[in-house]
């Protein structure tokens, strides 16, 4: 066992010691949506550790100034669909890594088994005989949400969520999505790289019979310094996102949810703005009442 890599030295882990990342082990970390603040406390601790860090487009460069100098950190980027590294080569990279008695960190942007492929790295490390520790991060679907004052569920708007995947893996919007089922199952659809096929997205959920004025929020860069929050409608998405000049990545949003950011706009209020609408679903009576 090592010690807390946190500086507190009264800082150890409750009830238990941390886990070491062991030569020869993977851990295969969530780095979160952006702001280093929200990586877990065992994905730093093996940032502390690793020799080998393999590391993705979207985790933060602020994040990797907490690896030892002498760690070798690899580059392994994907972005939109656009393979830059193939997803074989990234696995069994950290195959030979393990193999080579490295003690290996795969870091990927906020949780490793939403839509990040770490089903598929971490399946074949255990195929080549390779430990592996998984570490869940912070996704951005709903902590990118949160820092956007988008409550991913809220008493009274949804009793479920829909976590969406805008491409296959082609870089296609999935054959395998049913708009009509998406629709009627959920209040709250929340689309992962949804931004280059937001057009389909648009077409799919109207032609399904989702209203026009159905509220929508795209959240770009979500909990970084950049973050850029643009709220629309499901009608007039698709050319907001044009005109707000909005870039991936980025969370779409769809349900009335969104409508909470008008009470819960928490970054706004702390640079001294005033809640634009305390009551934004209507209620009538305080949020307290039920
Ligand atoms: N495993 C990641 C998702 C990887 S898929 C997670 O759990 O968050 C990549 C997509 O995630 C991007 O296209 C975008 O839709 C979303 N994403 C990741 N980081 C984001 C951020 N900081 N702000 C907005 N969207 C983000």
């Amino acid at each position: 066992m090592t010690e807390s890599i946190l500086t507190d030295s009264t800082l150890t882990l409750p009830g238990g010691t941390w886990p070491t990342l062991e030569p020869g082990w993977v851990w295969l970390c969530g780095a979160g949506p952006g702001d280093p603040g929200l990586m877990t406390l065992h994905a730093i601790h093996a940032l502390r550790q690793a020799d080998a860090i393999v590391y993705d487009a979207l985790v933060s460069p602020l994040i990797l100034e907490w690896a030892r100098p002498e760690a070798e950190q690899i580059y392994a980027g994907k972005r939109g669909g656009k393979p830059s590294a193939k997803q074989a080569d990234i696995s069994l990279q950290l195959v030979d890594l393990a193999h080579a008695g490295k003690r290996v960190l795969r870091l990927k942007g906020g949780d490793p088994f939403v839509f990040g492929r770490g089903g598929e790295e971490a399946q074949t490390l255990i195929q080549h005989g390779v430990n592996v520790r998984i570490v869940p991060g912070i996704s951005a679907g709903i902590g990118g949400l949160a820092y956007a004052g988008i409550p991913v569920t809220h008493r009274d708007v949804n009793q479920s969520v829909t976590f969406v995947t805008g491409h296959d893996q082609r870089g296609e919007t999935p054959d395998t999505l049913d708009w009509d089922a998406l629709n009627r199952a959920s209040g709250v659809l929340v689309i992962y790289m949804g931004m280059k096929h937001a057009p389909t997205i648009q077409k799919g959920l109207l032609d399904a019979g989702r209203p026009k004025d159905e509220p929508v929020a795209v959240v770009s860069q979500a909990t970084t310094p950049n973050q850029q929050v643009l709220e629309t409608t499901l009608g007039a998405m698709v050319d907001d996102i044009a005109a707000n000049h909005m870039e991936p990545p980025a969370i779409i949003c769809i349900g009335r949810s969104v409508l909470m950011r008008q009470v819960l706009d928490w970054q706004a209020l702390a640079r001294g703005e005033t809640p634009r609408n305390l009551d934004p679903l209507g209620r009538g009576k305080p949020a307290e009442e039920r």
